[in-house]
Parts: C-alpha cells; structure tokens; sequence
C-alpha cells in the first residue's frame, strides 16, 4: 500500500520527517523482537522475500540486514554492482522491476547516489529501507547509534520522547562533509533532546554544515570531548575526497581520538565508530578495544534494529505477537 508520498509504507528512506512518535515505535518492536524466542522470531516474516541490492561495498550494513532477514525466516537474495547486470549498465529502475517481478516484497538499497532509495521506491512500489544513499543518509546506522546510547546511558526502559536525551552531549568528530552517518545522527538525535556538536577541520566540516539546524561547530576537538557524554568518530572518506588533500599528520595530531586525549577530557564518554575504522588514524586502538568504547554494541544493535525495520516493511505491525 501506498502512502500520500507516493512510497509503500514501511518504507525508510531519510529520517527527515521521521517523528519521535515512530523513533519510539520502532525501538519497541526492536525490544519486542530482541526478546523473542529463536523459533518463534523465525516465524515472524516466513515466506517473506527480501532482495538487498547493494552498489557500495558494505560489510556491517548488509551483513546485518541479511542476518537479521534469515533470523526472521525471510528469504534474501543479495544483488551486487559487480557480479549482477549492474556491471552491464542495467538501470536501478530496471534492475527494480526485474527484483519485483521475481517476487521481492522489499528491497534494502545501498547506492552512491543520493536519492536512489526514492527512486527505487517511487518505480517499483516497493517497501524500501535506505542502506546508505551517497552522503544523503543512513538512516538505520541513526537508529541503532540512538540504541546504542540509550542502552548505555541506561535510558532503554525509559519511553523514548522529546526529553529522552535532555542533558546529553554528542560529538560527532571527523569527516562530517562526506558522512550521511553524520548527517543522519545530527537531524535525529536532537529531536529526542540531546545537544550536536560537530567537529573538524573546515575541509571536512564547512561552515554550511550549521544549515542542519540544531547542531554547533566546535573546531577544537579537546573543547568538544570536555562537554560530551558521547563521541562518535568517523573515518576520512578517501572514495569521496574527489581531490581534496588532507595532512594527515596534523589531522592525527588534531583529531585523533586517543588514550591521553580521552583521560584528560572525557573519562567516561562513550566511544562510538559506524566503522569501517581506520585504526591508527581517527582512533587509536587502544581506544577502540577500551571498556569505554561501545563500537561492538553498534554492530549487535544494528542486527536488532533492521530485524525491526525488516518487520516494520513487511508486517502490519498489530501482527507481530507481542
Ligand atoms: N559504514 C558507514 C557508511 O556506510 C560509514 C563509513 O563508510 O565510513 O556510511
């Protein structure tokens, strides 16, 4: 069934225009699937075909869309840029409908374009669920980092709203200008109360970034981890860089999360990596591997929140057994 926008309901293309109504929603029926019994869970989308048409590499993404499909009892078929007719030129319209015709019920796009998934759910009908679109967004790696914290803050039992992360500082610090992780983090996360704070050199986060709205610039990275309970880092994005040169030893030396840095300015803050990681660039490892960092949680949360998405596209929720 289609919405007023014309996409199937279901769908989840951006999480502009994704309520706080619906954030909560969804982390309810992730809950509600987390705590289900193996069989049980197995049974929930049985007979289901799920198609994921990836033209990025990926490994979390897909892998945790795919596994959580099969946890649900859904069939999935994995179509790739480099061994389908992608590599020959096929549309992603085509490549759609050709999707559709052999029985897909939904499709989760991974695309370096923007705006893909909306043409994919606008040609084919379909539920679609935004894997990464470009430097759009990403609106599920949004979802599970809001789950992470929650969980880590020890909020997850608190019903989610406008309030749920009052008093809550989050610095996002790296690559901002190629990051749709970062642009889908900083649009959702001060709807549920927290303060944004983006950090990095201005080639990598323009004074333009302020448009999103609800966010501050804070250049140097030591001001930033002295306000925040979490910090999220991002990896330099070399496949976007388009011939933007970076020094990479004063990038290290600026903004490198390491042991020193956090001792001195966050102890407790939560660490967070969408990975890939570079370890040795954005963060040290001993940092990655540290009780601080919750960049493992992100993966296992990640697996709870698609099964939910999955579910969301598929099943009227009323369905799903409580
Ligand atoms: N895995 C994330 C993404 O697909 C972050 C990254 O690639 O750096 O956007």
């Amino acid at each position: 069934m289609r919405t007023d926008s014309g996409y199937a309901r279901g769908s989840l293309l951006t999480v502009d225009g994704l309520g706080v109504d619906e954030v909560a929603r969804i982390l309810e029926l992730t809950d509600r699937l987390a705590e289900m019994a193996a069989a049980e869970r197995a049974k929930v989308l049985a007979g289901r075909r799920v198609a994921l048409l990836f033209y990025e590499s990926s490994t979390r993404t897909r892998t945790s869309f795919e596994l959580a499909a099969k946890s649900l009892g859904a069939t999935t078929t994995l179509v790739s840029d480099k061994s389908s007719s992608i590599e020959k030129g096929e549309s992603l319209k085509d490549t759609g409908l050709t999707l559709r015709a052999l029985g897909a019920e939904c499709i989760v796009l991974r695309h370096p374009a923007g705006g893909a998934p909306f043409v994919l759910a606008r040609t084919t009908g379909l539920p679609v669920l935004n894997a990464g679109d470009g430097m759009h967004q990403h609106p599920s790696q949004a979802l599970l980092d809001l789950r992470t914290i929650l969980a880590r803050l020890g909020l997850k039992d608190k019903s989610v709203d406008e309030h749920v992360l009052e008093g809550v500082t989050v610095t996002i610090c790296g690559d901002i200008r190629h990051s749709r992780v970062a642009r889908s983090n900083a649009m959702l996360l001060p709807r549920l109360g927290a303060k944004v704070l983006l950090c990095g050199p201005p080639e990598l986060l323009p004074e333009e970034a302020r448009s999103l709205g609800g966010v501050e610039i804070v250049r140097e990275f030591d001001a930033a981890l002295a306000q925040s309970q979490v910090v999220m880092m991002l990896r330099i994005q070399r496949e976007r860089l388009a011939g933007l040169e970076i020094d990479l030893a004063d990038y290290v030396g600026r903004y490198q999360l390491n042991e020193e840095r956090l001792r001195a300015y966050a102890p407790k803050a939560i660490v967070m990596h969408p990975g890939p990681m570079i370890r040795g660039l954005e963060i040290q490892g001993e940092v990655a591997d540290s009780p601080q960092s919750a960049i493992e949680e992100q993966v296992s949360h990640g697996l709870d929140v698609r099964a939910a998405l999955l579910v969301r596209a598929l099943v009227r929720e009323r369905r799903v057994a409580a």
